[in-house]
Order: C-alpha cells, then structure tokens, then sequence
C-alpha cells in the first residue's frame, strides 16, 4: 500500500522505499564483511521484521539460514511492557554459531534486550542486533545495536513491517501515524 491509500491517517513520510532500500544495502554490506567465512544464521522477529528480513537476505552477497521468532510484549497500544512470552521459538539449534537478531525498530530496548539474553543463553558464538530504526530517546535500557538503519524522532511510526493494531503493515515507506488514529 501507498502513502496516499493512508489518507489522513498518515502524518508524514520520514523514509521512502528507495531510502529504505539504499541504507539496508550498505548495512549488508558491512554484515557481510563482518560475518565473512564464518556461521551466521539470521533470527527475525515476527512480524515487523519481514519487510527488514527480505530486504536484507536479498541484499546480502551470500547464503545465510534465516530462522524466526514471535514474541508477545505484554500490554497493548503504543507502548512496550517489556514483559515477553515466546510465542513461537527458533526451529534450529543456534549452538556454535553466530546470531544476528534483524528488528523493525528499537524503541525502549525493553524487547530486544531480552530476546538477546534468551538466546546467549543457548551458547551460540555471538549474538549481535541489527535494526531498520531506532528512537534514541524512547530508551529503558542500555543496549548496543550494531547496525542501525536510522534514527528517528520519539513517535510513532508505521510502514513497511511496523503495524498500529495490525494496521498499516505493508505501507511501502515509513512515516508517523496521525494522533487522531491512537488517541
Ligand atoms: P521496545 O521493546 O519498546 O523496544 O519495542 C518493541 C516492539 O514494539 C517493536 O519491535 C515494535 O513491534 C513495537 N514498536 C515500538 N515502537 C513502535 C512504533 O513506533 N511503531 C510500531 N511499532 C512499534
């Protein structure tokens, strides 16, 4: 879906495709010159992440397994708890290999930071985090993402895997939701 099919709905475009695709191509570049020879496995949270996953398993020079997990943060809205269930868990053994988490968004860090402790808990080389956007100013907890798409402002975006109660998902660029949406 386009920007224009959101109407109203839509209070700006802050990423558009071409951006989008531009800035994962030289992220895969420097993840494939990080993880070169060496295991990798790419673990994706659904389901923000599959516009993410897609885009930069295609744009990666070599063949890497991708395995997925579906989390549930408790509470609903706009907001994080930071409370996580596993509501769907990796399909392979990540023992002895590297792991990198692709995420749509970093946003209080409540999240991630835990589905990074779970899964350096299951002895893998390294696990490492690479996310289409952050919002430096929404952060809960210290965590160290390696690759970063893009900064953004504290709001709430939509697009291009980010949902507003499973709305807006495949909205082609990435842009801030109107309050008259969630208010
Ligand atoms: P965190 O735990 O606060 O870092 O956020 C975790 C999850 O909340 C993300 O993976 C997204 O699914 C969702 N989220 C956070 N910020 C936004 C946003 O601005 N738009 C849509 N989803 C968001």
């Amino acid at each position: 879906m386009d920007a224009a099919s959101m109407g109203a709905d839509l209070e700006r475009i802050l990423y558009t495709e071409e951006q989008i695709r531009g800035r994962l191509d030289e992220l895969a570049a420097e993840i494939a010159t990080a993880y070169a020879g060496q295991p990798l496995v790419l673990v994706g949270v659904l389901k923000g992440a599959v516009m993410v996953m897609a885009d930069l398993m295609r744009a990666l020079p070599m063949s890497v397994p991708v395995d997925w997990m579906a989390v549930s943060s408790y509470g609903s809205g706009t907001k994080s708890s930071g409370v996580v269930r596993i509501l769907k868990d990796l399909d392979t053994d990540i023992t002895g290999t590297h792991v990198l988490i692709v995420e749509d968004i970093v946003d209080s860090g409540l999240t991630l930071s835990w589905i990074r402790a779970n899964l350096e808990s299951r002895s893998p080389l390294s696990v490492e985090i690479c996310a289409l956007l952050r919002k430096p100013a929404a952060a809960k907890v210290a965590i160290d993402v390696k690759w970063v798409g893009f900064d953004i402002p504290n709001e709430f975006v939509v697009g291009y895997g980010l949902d507003y109660d499973e709305a807006y998902r495949g909205l082609r660029q990435v842009g801030t939701l109107a309050a008259h949406v969630y208010t």
